[in-house]
């Protein structure tokens, strides 16, 4: 289902994941040989890119050139099948030196800030799944090790039979608000003047919006009135999916957790703008690509 209105990267994938297609090991082997096909070779979670100019593209290569740059038994992951009908899959290569200087593998979060907002959304999901099939080797039931299963999209235990799918972790990300300004926090890690929206992962028990209040409070000691929803982005950093939301607090008496953050500041509407424009004269935040910027950018500008 297409939602126009997200406006956040990693969503609006021109692929249809064709879900039914997983089981179809006939399918599948038949895509693989097919010329349209396109397979994107991944190394330790970095995506193989190109770069020609001052553009950069995914490094597609077609479906027969796996038995040249992978044994076997590496990880694949078959993401979709395109407008035109051509399938697209995701390898996970424990050796970079077949790709020799076709491309270069490059970090999923420098080449997100440059590819696409199309190849960002095609190429997202396969970065979370190899993260996730690399710390799962192993039943989380029986300890035995687990196989690969439906395209990529389940791990099995031949031991207990059981199955595992790869996991989602939610996180609340939330710009609080008190009339005409907004709160944002820094970590100490972050770059020099970077302040970015609150956010922390969603605990079990918790809807959305009380995650949303106990992490403002526990964060930036304030307290929530209202939360309203903005939009959601699937982040493959490792695996979480973002949940947007701006939030309205009683008060603008901060406290802030400096366990979790070196600290706070507000911003008015239109410090928030210079933001978003990167003009402003000591701070910024995050790139348009991350759900905080458009949190921010929905607030300021709307
Ligand atoms: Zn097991």
């Amino acid at each position: 289902m297409l939602l126009p209105h997200n406006p956040n990267a990693f969503t609006r994938s021109p692929l249809d994941r064709a879900g039914h297609r997983r089981r179809d090991a006939a399918w599948l082997a038949a895509a693989l040989e097919a010329p349209e096909t396109r397979l994107l070779p991944f190394h330790q979670h970095r995506p193989f890119v190109i770069e020609e100019g001052d553009v950069l593209a995914p490094g597609w290569l077609n479906g027969q050139a796996r038995a040249r740059i992978a044994p076997a038994d590496a990880p694949l992951l078959f993401l979709g099948v395109d407008a035109e009908g051509a399938a697209h899959f995701a390898i996970a290569v424990p050796d970079a030196a077949p790709l020799g200087d076709l491309g270069r593998f490059d970090d999923m979060r420098a080449a997100a800030a440059r590819l696409s907002r199309e190849d960002i959304a095609t190429i997202g999901p396969a970065k979370a799944v190899f993260e996730w099939h690399a710390k799962n080797g192993f039943c989380a039931n029986c300890g035995q090790p687990s196989a690969i299963a439906e395209a990529g999209w389940v791990r099995k235990c031949a031991d207990c039979n059981a199955e595992h799918y790869p996991r989602v972790d939610p996180v609340c990300i939330m710009v609080p608000t008190f009339g005409d300004k907004c709160f944002l926090g820094r970590q100490r890690a972050w770059p020099r003047g970077m302040h970015s929206a609150l956010a922390g992962f969603i605990e079990p028990g918790e809807a959305i919006e009380e995650a949303v209040a106990r992490e403002t409070l526990e964060e930036a000691g304030l307290r929530v009135r209202e939360v309203i929803m903005h939009s959601t982005q699937p982040w493959p950093f490792p695996h979480s999916l973002m949940i947007g939301v701006l939030c309205e607090v009683e008060d603008d008496a901060e406290t802030v957790d400096t366990t979790e953050l070196e600290s706070g500041r507000w911003f008015s509407r239109d410090e928030a703008r210079l933001l978003i424009a990167a003009k402003h004269p000591d701070a910024f935040c995050p790139p348009p690509f991350a759900i905080a910027h458009q949190l921010l950018k929905s607030w300021c500008m709307g």
